[in-house]
């Protein structure tokens, strides 16, 4: 067979991409919590930011429900990955009810800074994106006024704190890594006496796809990333992309919504996902291309990831 009428297209494809450590431990757990308890087991809130992941657990058994009021006291339930926050595993608990906590361990570790933070008398400012289920998650480890949100290096100097000299700061784990130096950077000038983690609480997965971005951007008249657009992480590889270089970076959440038209004429294209993208979809964004051009696939890898996360002893043991 010939393909070779097609125009010929160079696809870099960003390494790592796709799925995380902790959204694969997540889908992991809804999947052995119906394997265990039986169909329905409930799940507060997307349990990643992606819609084929949804739909393919709302078949095999799972609800999704925004509020733990929507779930009934007999039936399991599962925190997603974002993390939530103190108020509801405690209104579980008064209820009664068995529930399975999917909050990615690199979200709880921010969790227990923030707490070890507030016992030592410190108040906190969360870097992150206000409504974000991570933020609120996050800010809900600790009562109310305890943690001032900052989501912009202007918002530093409107904050107004208890005291300046006793100040810590957490970040939400899928920020942009530059942006958030910056942030941090106007903190440390106000705030001279701020405590916090050595660069941020960024996990390694958001760190490494940001980094393969940036190795391909310079490279590609287009940028595409496969994610959702209610998911962080995603969002964040689009604009460094387009910081880096590349004009056009879009987000899709799957190869239907490629615009053919923008593309047109192009003779190279770079291909990431964020954290909670399957591969099924990666692959389907990458033979649409195949469709279309005659395809060299190049990919480009700036690290090795080899994390991996143990599912709660909960499901590990029988029924
Ligand atoms: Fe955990 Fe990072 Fe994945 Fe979020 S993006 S689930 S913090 S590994």
């Amino acid at each position: 067979e010939r393909d070779d009428w097609n125009p010929s297209l160079k696809l870099y494809l960003a390494a790592p991409r796709g799925f995380c450590a902790g959204v694969d431990r997540a889908i992991k757990i809804v999947e052995m919590a119906i394997e265990k308890w039986g169909a329905p087991v409930y799940v507060r809130h997307e349990i990643v930011h992606n819609r084929y992941v949804v739909d393919g657990l709302r078949e095999k058994g799972a609800v999704f429900v925004e509020t733990l009021d929507e779930a009934p006291d007999d039936r399991p339930v599962i925190f997603s990955a974002h993390g939530v926050p103190k108020s509801v595993p405690a209104a579980a608990r008064a209820r009664e009810m068995v529930y399975v906590d999917a909050t990615c361990p690199l979200v709880s570790k921010v969790h227990i800074e923030a707490e070890r933070h507030h016992e030592n008398g410190l108040q906190i400012v969360m870097i992150g994106h206000s409504g974000h289920p991570e933020t609120e998650g996050t800010m809900g480890q600790l009562p109310e006024g305890e943690v001032i949100l900052v989501e912009e290096t202007a918002d530093v100097e409107r904050i107004a704190v208890r005291d300046p000299d006793r100040l810590a700061f957490v970040t939400q784990t899928t920020l942009s890594v530059d942006d958030t130096v910056d942030i941090v950077a106007a903190l440390k000038a106000r705030f001279p006496g701020i405590v916090g983690p050595h660069k941020e609480d960024i996990c390694y997965a958001t760190t490494n796809r940001q980094e393969a971005v940036k190795a391909i951007a310079p490279h590609v008249e287009a940028l595409l990333v496969v994610g959702a657009p209610n998911s962080s992480n995603s969002k964040r590889l689009v604009e460094v992309g387009r910081k880096a270089g590349c004009s056009y970076a879009q987000l899709v959440q799957r190869a239907d919504d490629i615009d053919w038209r923008a593309l047109d004429g192009i003779r190279s294209v770079g291909v990431t996902a964020g954290a909670s993208a399957p591969d099924i979809l990666i692959e389907e964004v990458v033979n649409a291309f195949h469709d279309r051009y005659s395809v060299t696939v190049e990919t480009v890898e700036t690290a090795r990831e080899t994390v991996e996360f143990k599912v709660p002893r909960v499901l590990r043991v029988p029924a």
